[in-house]
């Protein structure tokens, strides 16, 4: 649409850009100097066994200290670390920090890591994986890999390589945010994984809408034949809670349970 420059909705246009360019600039340098700094800090969030009660696992979520306290979320700053590729150093930050945060856990309680699909293919991940878990003296087993299935598509075999090398050193792996993602059952058939997370728009619906209620119990069936641990992300009432244990979901996370800190929570009493 073809608009005159004295028209000010074009300048209005024009200045948004300006602004959105500058800020997004702000991003980039800050971010970079953070993780330099500690200004980018490892919260863990945790994952509730709703068998047993009790915390199986903490997943390591970044946040990003201003200078006047408060924090910039991910959903600001993750997309900006995918494109430079600082997302790469943030990903090992969060190994380290997390395998440090773990030597205080009960035994046996996991951690679990996302990862960008940009760590994968290029032969850092794994041996950085595994000479971390050496120093830390952590077995593999205590530590879950995130995966979002974008990763799956359109990736060339060096993908999978990795996903094989860290299956056999004993990595956990496990699929976020699913059901969000395209063809989400052919991503399942083309990798096993050891479990998966329900996206919280299906969890946050099931109250309201049957159908989303329904997906949930089928994923978690489904889940369940083939032998992967399913968690029921977002859980923030009661009500929601007691759907998800219906529907078969063997954990949950969700502000309900447990908000993401800056160390790892005491047990939840829900
Ligand atoms: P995610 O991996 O799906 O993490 C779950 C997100 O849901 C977190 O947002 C968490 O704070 C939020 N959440 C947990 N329970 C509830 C709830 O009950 N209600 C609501 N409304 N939200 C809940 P957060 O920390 O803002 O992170 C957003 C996304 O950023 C993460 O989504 C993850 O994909 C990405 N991310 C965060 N840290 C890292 C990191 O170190 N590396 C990579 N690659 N990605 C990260
Ligand atoms: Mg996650
Ligand atoms: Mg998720
Ligand atoms: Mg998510």
């Amino acid at each position: 649409r073809a608009k005159s420059s004295a028209d000010p909705g074009y300048r209005i246009f024009d200045e948004d850009i300006r602004k959105a360019l500058f800020a997004r600039r702000r991003i980039e340098t800050g971010l970079a100097a953070a993780v330099e700094t500690k200004d980018l800090e490892i919260w863990f969030q945790p994952i509730v066994d709703l068998s047993a009660s009790q915390i199986c696992t903490y997943e390591a979520l970044a946040r990003w200290r201003q200078p006047d306290g408060s924090f910039i979320a991910p959903d600001q700053f993750i997309p900006v670390a995918e494109e430079t590729g600082l997302i790469e150093q943030i990903g090992l930050l969060a190994l380290e920090r997390g395998l440090e945060a773990m030597r205080d856990w009960p035994e046996g309680t996991r951690l679990s890591l996302n990862t960008s699909p940009r760590q994968f293919g290029k032969g850092v991940l794994v041996p950085a994986v595994a000479a971390a878990l050496e120093r830390h003296g952590t077995p593999a087993a205590r530590i879950e890999l995130e995966i979002t299935e974008n990763l799956l598509i359109n990736s060339g075999p060096e993908v999978f390589e990795d996903l094989d090398a860290l299956a056999a050193l004993g990595v956990g792996l496990v699929l976020d945010d699913f059901g969000m993602g395209y063809s989400s059952l052919n991503r399942l058939h083309r990798y096993r994984f050891n479990g998966l997370k329900i996206d919280r728009a299906f969890i946050q619906r099931m109250e309201e809408d049957e159908t989303s209620a329904a997906i949930v119990s089928a994923i978690a069936g489904l889940a369940r034949c083939i032998g992967m641990h399913c968690t029921a992300e977002g859980v923030e009432t009661q009500a929601q809670l007691d759907l998800v244990h219906k529907a078969g979901c063997g954990r949950a996370q969700g502000y309900l349970l447990g908000r993401p800190g800056p160390h790892a929570s005491a047990q939840p009493t829900a």
